[in-house]
Parts: C-alpha cells; sequence; structure tokens
C-alpha cells in the first residue's frame, strides 16, 4: 500500500536548501542502516536544532529493508518531537537511486527526496531518464537530486576508477530539461574511506600522514556562476578523522592510509551554493571505533548494549560537530 512521506511527517528538501543558500550553510545528509545510527542522527539534529536529510542507499535498503526503513523514518520524526523538537525538518532521501523503477518504489514508500544518479550515462540518457523521474516525483511533491559528472572510489554499488569533473557549459542545460531541484556534482570529492591514493597526496613530514589534494574551488565557483542560488550537493565529503582511524588500528583494525576531504575544505564549501553535504564514512568509522576499542578493553563482555551505546555516543559526537564546526546548519530549527 503507498504511503506519502507527508503522513509519515517528513518534508521535502525544497525549502531547507532554499533557507541554506541563502544562509550559506549546508544541510547534513547522514547515511543510515540501523537504528544506533537513526537515534544519533535525531539527538544531534535536536540538540543543535539543525534540519537533517537521513539518506539511505539501494544497498541500505537491501540490509536493513524498505518497510523497516520507513518507519524508521518515521519513528525519528516522532523521536524528535518526544525531544522536544516542535517542529523537526527531517527528510528521507534516496541516495544513488539507479533506475525509475526504484526511484518510484521509494516515493511510493515514503520518501521525501530520490536521487537519480544517471552521472555515467551518456549525457542524453542521463537527462532522459533524470527527466522521467523528476515528472513522477514532482507530482508527488516529491524532490530530486541528479548528477553530473563522475566521483571516483566505491559506495555499495557505485563504482569509478577515475573521476571526471562536472563541466560548467553543460550544467545549466541539464537543469532546465531535467527540472531536477538539486544537483550532485564532482569536483574532487570521492566515496569510502580511501578517497585518494598515496600517489595523488603529499605526505605531511611531521605525521607521515597523506595530505590530500585540494578540491576544484574553480570548478564550483564556475558552475555557482551558470547557475546562481541552484542547490548544489557534494558527495563522498567524510574527512574520515584520523583520531578514530587511529583508534581503529590501536585496537586490531587495519586501515592504513586511510584519507578524507580535510573539513576547512568543506567549511568553506558550505558557504556557497553547496547546500548538501554527504557524510557517511566518518559514520562507520566512529561506530567501529568505539565498538572495537569496548572489545579490546573489556573482552568479558557480550551484550550488544554494551558495545553500541558507546558507539552510539561516539556517532552523535560526530554528527554535532559536522552540523555545528563544519557545515553550520545549527539553530535553524
Ligand atoms: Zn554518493
Amino acid at each position: 500500500m503507498a504511503v506519502s512521506y507527508k503522513e509519515l511527517g517528513l518534508v521535502n528538501t525544497k525549502e531547507m536548501f532554499a533557507k541554506a543558500v541563502k544562509g550559506g550553510y549546508a544541510i547534513p545528509a547522514f547515511n543510515f542502516n540501523t537504528m544506533e545510527q537513526m537515534q544519533a542522527i535525531v539527538q544531534a539534529a535536536v540538540k543543535q536544532k539543525s534540519p537533517v536529510i537521513m539518506q539511505v542507499s539501494k544497498g541500505a535498503r537491501n540490509y536493513a529493508n524498505g518497510t523497516i526503513l520507513r518507519y524508521m523514518a518515521q519513528g525519528a520524526v516522532e523521536y524528535a518531537k518526544e525531544l522536544g523538537c516542535a517542529n523537526p525538518q527531517i527528510v528521507l532521501h534516496l541516495d544513488h537511486g539507479d533506475s525509475f523503477e526504484l526511484c518510484k518504489d521509494c516515493i511510493d514508500n515514503g520518501f521525501s527526496s530520490v536521487m537519480i544518479d544517471g552521472s555515467a550515462l551518456p549525457y542524453e540518457d542521463n537527462i532522459a531518464l533524470t527527466k522521467k523521474v523528476v515528472e513522477y516525483a514532482h507530482a508527488h511533491d516529491v524532490t530530486v537530486e541528479a548528477e553530473l559528472g563522475v566521483l571516483a572510489g566505491v559506495e555499495d554499488e557505485v563504482q569509478a576508477e577515475e573521476s571526471h569533473y562536472t563541466k560548467p557549459e553543460e550544467v545549466i542545460d541539464f537543469a532546465t530539461r531535467t527540472g531536477c531541484d538539486s544537483l550532485a556534482i564532482s569536483i574532487g570529492t570521492s566515496h569510502g574511506a580511501y578517497k585518494f591514493k598515496p600517489e595523488q597526496c603529499t605526505r605531511d613530514p611531521k605525521t607521515g600522514k597523506l595530505v590530500p589534494p585540494p578540491l576544484a574551488f574553480d570548478v564550483l565557483h564556475a558552475i555557482e556562476k551558470k547557475l546562481p542560488g541552484f542547490p548544489i550537493v557534494l558527495h563522498g565529503s567524510s574527512s574520515v578523522p584520523q583520531d578514530e582511524v587511529d583508534t581503529i588500528n590501536a585496537h586490531g583494525g587495519k586501515l592504513p592510509d586511510a584519507v578524507g576531504i580535510p573539513e576547512e575544505q568543506l567549511r568553506e564549501a558550505s558557504k556557497s551554493a553547496v547546500c548538501k553535504i554527504n557524510i557517511d564514512s566518518d559514520s562507520r568509522l566512529a561506530m567501529t571505533a568505539a565498538i572495537r576499542k569496548y572489545f579490546d578493553e573489556h573482552p568479558e563482555h557480550f551484550d550488544p548494549r554494551q558495545y553500541l551505546k558507546p558507539a552510539r555516543e561516539n556517532m552523535q559526537k560526530m554528527y554535532e560537530h559536522k552540523i555545528v564546526d563544519v557545515l553550520g546548519s545549527n539553530n535553524k530549527l
């Protein structure tokens, strides 16, 4: 049975993006698959009075089940109210939809926003597919994110060897002909916890850690000039905090040379037309670091609540840090 996101208390991205672009901040888009991630996201958003996008990929839907995720999103809204937020602004968004059928299924099942990722297709095919999704979505008051340009890295089914920056000369034609509500662009961010190969980076002589190449702000500014005020999205924008990586490695993990996007650059991007920043790996790292440390320190414990509680607290701390210190979306409700 079809259900509209409005019945679940969710909102689409239209108003929150318009405010974010005007206000010079970005909305956090956190991926989730588990109850603990959902709780941590809601607690952080309520505490910092931030709108928030909870997003799920096709892989997350397969892992957690679409019906369960729908009701978890509804639960997130009710939980936010219970925590004292009178008017929570929560979006349930499909990350990297790869077909019209998947997007339609999400729209029919309570999603308030979908991404159709036709970025691997030839240009005209990307336009045709995106336009088809936009027509169905807009008939249901659901917003659509599209993508132009290719990001490198691995995220569920999304894989690309090489990245191709978005071509600023294409964005007006693409946005106009598809009618999309926001556009994910490629300016050097990348999926996963290994965003750059060591040969793409320099090494800090003091710490021996990798220093990644800077984002292509010239491309971002050229796109903003072509589409003033149009909502821009950055994927693959985890920072891969070295303290979490070090904790994981100190407690039996093996993540050599994991590297992300420096937070100063994301802070700068948030002040521009970039109004949605996707963060997934940092949540995975925060959860894994806390669990590994706990297991190491309490080998006699086996109740999942014992190790999932510090994992949840560590994720909440990370989410609040992103909201306040990187995206600037705090105190916006
Ligand atoms: Zn992505």
